[in-house]
């Protein structure tokens, strides 16, 4: 006997990439965390929360994070009532299928993209019209004008790198005017373009974003939603009131209000980018252009991908292998340090 629904009974868990223990000595680039910490301000203001022997914290946080959207309002232009603030953008991706998506509605998106796609839909027993990407993952034309409730598109996309023009996407929305698209900006902040102003002008898009990546916060779990103020009230009816702790707001706060630290490492990440896709190119893999803090380098076969990945792991180099159609043949590689995208390319120069 199971007390689970049919659609939960069925489908398979959402596995993220491994987390080794604290203080193992492996070399992480896995799961396109930044290398570099955050902003000075995020530990000072953390340590303000927590004066007087932590007296704040006997209270409730802001149901509304107010301060944190306030912030993100500062630095984007965007209207305070257009942002709502989520426990990392996998919450946000979770509300807007609870919030919109009827059971037996279809959710729609380029395969492959981000895997928790699937998981929510499977969860909330929405058929997936996942559209295969061609080889060089350019955006696919049946994605425009899909039959679908939601579509999901992720720019720079995960795990290819690869991005699309904000023109592109809007022809995408127009497309769909009944579906809501979202577009995932997780690794917005290390391209050259974005598309943040569709949320604003484009009444079925939202933009999603997180201080997880540029802003080095991943452990805090931050994200943001830009959408319209009626979308974006719809949205909020269906999240936990507080859904942020006050660490995590005064962090996001003081993380936003220092720009400038977030792009000294993202100047540093790109620069490091260009030399790993150089040297990766030079040991033979093909790489996908990349506009995020990863790339996608391919090999010219599957067990030569497979291998790759299970001898850097033996030299205690972890990097991030999907056993799944069209991307089995490759690894994707998040950019680490200068130091560690030596030892990297110096390992595979070896295994060569
Ligand atoms: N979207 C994409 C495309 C991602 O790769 C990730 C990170 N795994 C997320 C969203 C979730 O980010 P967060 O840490 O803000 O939940």
């Amino acid at each position: 006997m199971s007390f689970f629904r049919k659609n939960v009974e069925a489908m398979v868990p959402y596995v993220p990439g491994e987390q080794p223990k604290p203080g193992s000595k492996v070399i992480k680039l896995n799961t396109n965390e930044n290398p570099y910490p955050p902003s000075r301000r995020v530990s000072e203001a953390i340590s303000s929360e927590l004066a007087h022997g932590g007296d704040r914290l006997r209270l409730y946080s802001d149901p509304v994070a107010f301060d944190f959207r306030s912030a993100a309002s500062e630095v984007t232009g965007f209207p305070v009532d257009g942002i709502l603030a989520g426990n990392g953008s996998d919450e946000l991706l979770a509300l807007i299928v609870r919030a919109v998506v009827e059971p037996g509605e279809t959710i729609a998106y380029p395969y492959p993209s981000y895997v928790l796609y699937e998981t929510l839909a499977h969860a909330q027993g929405a058929p997936v019209r996942a559209v295969d990407f061609p080889r060089d993952f350019s955006l696919p034309g049946e994605l425009f004008g899909v039959d679908a409730r939601l579509v999901f598109v992720t720019t720079p996309n995960s795990p290819s790198g690869t991005s699309y023009a904000a023109s592109e996407l809007e022809r995408l929305a127009r497309s769909v005017p009944n579906a809501l698209v979202v577009v995932d900006e997780a690794y917005a902040d290390f391209a050259d373009e974005n598309a943040l102003e569709l949320a604003r002008t484009i009444p079925n898009v939202v933009v999603l974003r997180t201080l997880s990546k540029s802003y080095s916060l991943a452990g805090m779990r931050l994200g943001l939603l830009f959408g319209a103020p009626a979308v974006v009230a719809g949205i909020a009816k269906v999240k936990d009131s507080y859904n942020l702790d006050r660490l995590a707001l005064v962090a996001g706060a003081a993380a936003l209000r220092d720009g400038a630290a977030m792009r000294e490492s993202v100047a540093k990440i790109r620069k490091t980018r260009e030399r790993l896709t150089r040297g990766l190119a030079g040991l033979g893999f093909e790489v996908l252009p990349s506009s995020a803090n990863f790339v996608f380098a391919r090999l010219d076969s599957t067990p030569r991908a497979r291998d790759t990945y299970v001898a850097l792991r033996q030299r205690g180099i972890l990097v991030r292998y999907f056993d799944r159609p069209l991307l089995d043949d490759g690894l994707r590689i998040t950019v680490g340090t200068d130091d560690e995208i030596t030892a990297l390319l110096a390992a595979l120069g070896e295994l060569r």
